[in-house]
């Protein structure tokens, strides 16, 4: 933004939203062949810069292999992409639809239009991919996007403003970048539609600044994900799988699981079991660089203050694995026992590798645990007796749900993605995204005829029929 710094935020958000808009209204509708093409950018975008965007990231991080960026924020990406030029065509299609007899012997369609300028606010934990994926659903939808990355990944910030403006014009796709304020401005701002990908308390804030101006919006939140290990599971695999998806960055990914609820009788080998997949998966803290970073000073002191409450009220701390350096910003895996809800890490999101480990005699008593809490964004099962299975499954709501392993139900296009309730509100990801960036406009045709004709005034005629 070097040639706009003199310029207030909402003086820069305004302008680039009104180029856009011009834009937009200079064709409302763009054809598939143009669609495409932005897809095409994108992904060739993405494709030239990937070196430069991971580094950045393992930046921003300070430690965080480039390997996890691959897998977790730019293969998926590139899948989402690919996904939508797939189906775009089927997806644009002019829809019919039957009509009652008062529309008869009209006809009926829906057509799927562009909204017009979609904001986009990410989160630093996937910066890439929680900015870029909604970004597919915007631009297959025909729409134009203004993209804010978080203060936390400024490298990253600068490197993807660097890549869109070589492949995007600015009434295409843009960047704005700053502090809390100007995301602020940037949520007051006037889009036709709103994603915001964040915790609980800030969409609540976006939430609010949209609702003035009626923009819709899409809400990607947090909270606590549950885990349930049944009695029925088989602990070797599952552990490994439960804990790959608690460490994968350290903890801070959206739909890690947050605390884990095991059968009182097994609480012992589960811990013994969580050891062994931690050692195995990182044999070293120290220089590993598979290993992420708390993001920053404050987000590690938040999660050591939570293991040292916790500790301090009684809980039993159990170290997975040795290593916590904290001029590094690297927290060793934590798992604890006998927490509560008196201790913040049972309150809020842990969003770290903090595992509580909560025990319980009945299915029921575990699901009346995670319904007496704010709906999760994922939950997980794991077991193979299938009528528990489908308790669990009819019992709880949660944005979604992965069956014996953790966090891939994200990975897939064909599933909508998106929390309920304190976890958010709507869903992208694949078609969804499509449908949430458009207007479904319903059209009806009149024939030469019409059925309602009949009953027009005067209604003497009509109350005989009737
Ligand atoms: P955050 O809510 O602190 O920040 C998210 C974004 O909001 C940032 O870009 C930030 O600049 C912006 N922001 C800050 N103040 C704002 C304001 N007043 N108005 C508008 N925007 C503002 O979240 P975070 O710490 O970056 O990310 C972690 C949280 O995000 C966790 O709760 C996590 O669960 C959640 N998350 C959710 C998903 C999902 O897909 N549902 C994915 C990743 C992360």
């Amino acid at each position: 933004m070097g040639d706009r710094q003199a310029v207030s935020p909402e003086a820069v958000i305004e302008s680039v939203l009104s180029r856009q808009r011009a834009a937009y209204l200079a064709d409302i509708n763009p054809d598939l062949a143009l669609r495409r093409d932005r897809l095409d950018r994108l992904e060739r975008m993405i494709l030239a810069w990937q070196e430069r965007l991971a580094q950045a990231i393992s930046e921003d991080f300070g430690n965080r292999s480039p390997v996890v960026t691959t897998l977790a924020d730019i293969v998926p990406t590139r899948a989402a992409i690919r996904h939508a030029r797939r189906h775009l065509k089927g997806w644009m299609r002019r829809r019919r639809v039957s009509l009652a007899w008062t529309g008869q012997p009209g006809s009926a369609l829906i057509i799927r239009q562009p909204l017009g300028v979609v904001g986009i606010i990410a989160p630093w934990n996937y910066p890439l991919n929680l900015m870029l994926s909604p970004l597919v659903g915007a631009l297959a939808a025909g729409n134009r996007a203004m993209l804010k990355p978080s203060e936390l990944t400024p490298r990253f910030s600068e490197v993807l403003d660097a890549a869109v403006k070589e492949f995007f014009a600015e009434d295409e796709v843009a960047v704005i970048t700053g502090g809390p304020e100007v995301a602020a401005a940037f949520s007051a701002a006037p889009f036709d539609h709103l994603v915001f990908t964040g915790s609980t308390a800030v969409g609540r804030k976006v939430a609010e600044a949209a609702a003035r101006n009626l923009t819709p919006v899409t809400l990607e939140l947090g909270g606590k994900s549950p885990a349930i290990i049944d009695a029925s599971a088989d602990l070797d695999s599952a552990v490994p799988r439960l804990i790959w998806g608690k460490l994968l960055n350290s903890g801070q990914t959206c739909v890690a699981p947050d605390y884990a609820l095991v059968p009182r009788d097994r609480v012992g080998a589960f811990v013994a079991a969580a050891k062994a997949a931690a050692e195995r998966q990182y044999p070293r803290l120290s220089s590993n660089p598979d290993y992420t970073s708390i993001i920053s000073a404050r987000h590690f002191d938040r999660l050591a203050g939570l293991i040292e409450e916790a500790r301090d009220k009684g809980a039993e701390v159990i170290e997975l694995l040795p290593g916590t350096d904290a001029a590094r910003r690297i927290l060793a895996p934590v798992v604890v026992t006998g927490a509560n809800d008196t201790m913040a890490l049972m309150r809020e999101e842990i969003f770290g590798p903090i595992l509580p480990v909560i025990p319980y005699d009945t299915l029921d008593e575990a699901l009346a645990f995670v319904n007496a809490r704010d709906r999760p964004l994922a939950l997980y099962w794991f077991g193979s007796d299938r009528a528990a299975e489908g308790r669990v499954l009819n019992g709880t709501i949660s944005g979604g749900v992965t069956v014996n392993d953790t966090i891939l139900h994200l990975a897939q296009d064909n599933l909508p993605f998106g929390g309920v309730g304190a976890s958010g509100d709507g869903a992208y990801h694949g078609e969804a995204g499509f449908v949430a960036m458009s207007k479904e406009k319903p059209v009806l045709r009149q024939s030469r005829l019409s059925a309602v004709a009949l009953l027009y005034p005067p209604y003497g005629r009509v109350a005989a029929m009737l």
